[in-house]
Order: C-alpha cells, then structure tokens, then sequence
C-alpha cells in the first residue's frame, strides 16, 4: 500500500497533477470510477454478476475499474493523511458491534431498520 502511496505521488508529481488533485476532486474521480464499474454490471442478474459467469473479457474490465477506484481510494486517503488499514480495521470492529451475529446472521436490514 505504501509503496502504491508513493507511486501515485511520483505519477502526480511529473505530470504537475497534484494541483488537481484536491480532496473533493479525487472524490468525484473516485465516484466516476464507481460508476465506470456499475456501467458493467447494472443490468445483469445478481446470478449473471458472478464470477463464474462473466467472460473474460467482462473481468478485464472490472479489474481495471477495480484498480482505478483502489488507485483513487489510496490518493485521496493519502491527501488527507488517512491510514486506510488502522481506519479499516477500526470499522470493521465497530460494523460488528452494529451488526451482532446473533441479530444480523442472514438479516440484510441495515441497522436503524431493524423494526420495520
Ligand atoms: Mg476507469
């Protein structure tokens, strides 16, 4: 990841790219590559979405829409001095105190729509 970091750095940096490359612009970028990797998908059946199902070809893009959101997600946390493991780790400990397996086990209900 670090070293991903620095490439990304190096790679704006020749370029004279890093004036561009606010916070809120990487977020955009970032929502644009989502949405690159939905244009794939979106109309597929969940079944026909599986990996087992996509051809070749269908996956070489996804991985290169996957590697463009990955490239964006670690420049914007390196803009805001963000360490995306600790902050990774952190939420997936307070994802399982929102989401006990004992009540979430099989449950797709968000949270705060427990009691609908
Ligand atoms: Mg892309």
């Amino acid at each position: 990841m670090e070293k991903i970091k620095f490439k990304l750095r190096e790679f704006a940096k020749e370029r004279d790219w890093d004036q561009f490359h606010s916070p809120k612009n990487l977020s955009m970028a970032l929502s644009s590559e989502v949405g690159e990797l939905l244009d794939l998908l979106q109309w597929k059946s969940e079944k026909n979405s599986e990996v087992d199902k996509l051809s070749e070809k269908e996956l070489d893009h996804i991985r290169e829409e996957l590697a463009d959101i990955f490239l964006y997600l670690i420049r914007i946390a390196d803009k805001l001095d963000v360490n995306l493991i600790e902050v990774a780790e952190k939420k997936i400990i307070k994802n399982g105190i929102k989401y006990p397996v004992k009540i979430s086990k099989g449950n797709s209900k968000k949270y705060n729509r427990r009691d609908e």
